[in-house]
């Protein structure tokens, strides 16, 4: 089968996923390359199992280490991504989550939060976008949000802060670019299993109440999710601007 007349066909795109080396990211990876992206993935840790595995579905993948806790990395991390050509599609996926009462919350916890999931999501954006600007030829960005884009949670008001927000910045930078043939849009992941959800799940209490709301009846597996950036990312989404789509087993239909 020619792949290539295919809607959903990356062969030939640069994709960079931060946070690839574990969880949602590493599956995002994967499912790009296998769609015939070559994947590049920044991040503070070591990227081998992601790399097997990205390589395994006979795409290129390299890794950029930086910690994106601060926006002080960001132009070198664009600039090695980028390897001398162009950036495609962009996965802003790093994301750390700090839990607390909010009467307890403390300032680091809020301020750790903000600067991985928001700050650098937003300056990372900005200097990819120039690159996706100067030559007129546009792209994706993916950000990965949250259900907290939508509802408030409890114990996680950083969290929640900044997911709300990543919402909405991918809102308005869909309005600012959509004209200039850059897609922004954002994924809301349910709940997965990975670390981001590991004291919930060892939690007997929270973790039945949360399944007994999912309608599929069951955590997400990474692989879930892959899809849904293969068609964000993909000339299927061309016409698709600001959206935050969510995959969570129906929790939001609930
Ligand atoms: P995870 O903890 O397994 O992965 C988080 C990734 O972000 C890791 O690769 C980590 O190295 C990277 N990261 C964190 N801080 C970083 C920093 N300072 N610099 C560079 N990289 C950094 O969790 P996950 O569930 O795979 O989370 C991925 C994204 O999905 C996050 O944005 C998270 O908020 C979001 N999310 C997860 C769920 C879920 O149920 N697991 C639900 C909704 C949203």
């Amino acid at each position: 089968m020619d792949r290539s007349v295919s809607p959903f066909d990356l062969t030939g795109r640069r994709a960079v996923v931060t946070g690839a080396n574990t969880g949602l990211g590493q599956a995002i990876a994967v499912a790009l390359g296998a769609a015939g992206a070559d994947v590049v993935g920044v991040g503070r840790s070591a990227m081998d199992e992601t790399a097997d595995l990205v390589r395994a579905t006979g795409a290129a993948f390299s890794a950029v280490a930086a910690d994106l806790s601060s926006v002080e990395p960001i132009a070198r991390v664009v600039a090695e991504a980028g390897e001398g050509g162009r950036i495609d599609i962009l996965v802003n996926n790093a994301g750390i989550i700090r839990r607390a009462d909010a009467i307890d919350f403390t300032e680091k916890d809020w301020d750790d939060v903000m600067n991985v999931n928001l700050k650098s999501s937003f300056f990372l954006t900005q200097q990819v976008a120039k690159g996706m600007l100067a030559d007129g030829k546009g792209g994706k960005v993916i950000n990965i949000a949250s259900l907290l884009s939508f509802q408030g949670g409890i114990r996680i008001p950083s969290y929640t802060a900044s997911k709300s927000g990543l919402a909405g910045l991918t809102r308005l930078l869909a309005c600012e670019w959509a004209g200039r043939g850059i897609n922004v849009n954002a994924i809301a992941p349910g709940y997965f299993v990975t670390n981001n959800t590991q004291a919930l799940r060892e939690d007997e209490a929270r973790n039945a109440a949360i399944l007994s709301r999912i309608p599929a009846g069951k955590w997400g597996d990474p692989s879930d999710l892959g899809g849904a950036a293969v068609f964000l990312a993909s000339k299927a989404a061309d016409y698709v601007h600001g959206i935050v789509l969510p995959v969570d087993g129906g929790w939001l239909a609930r």
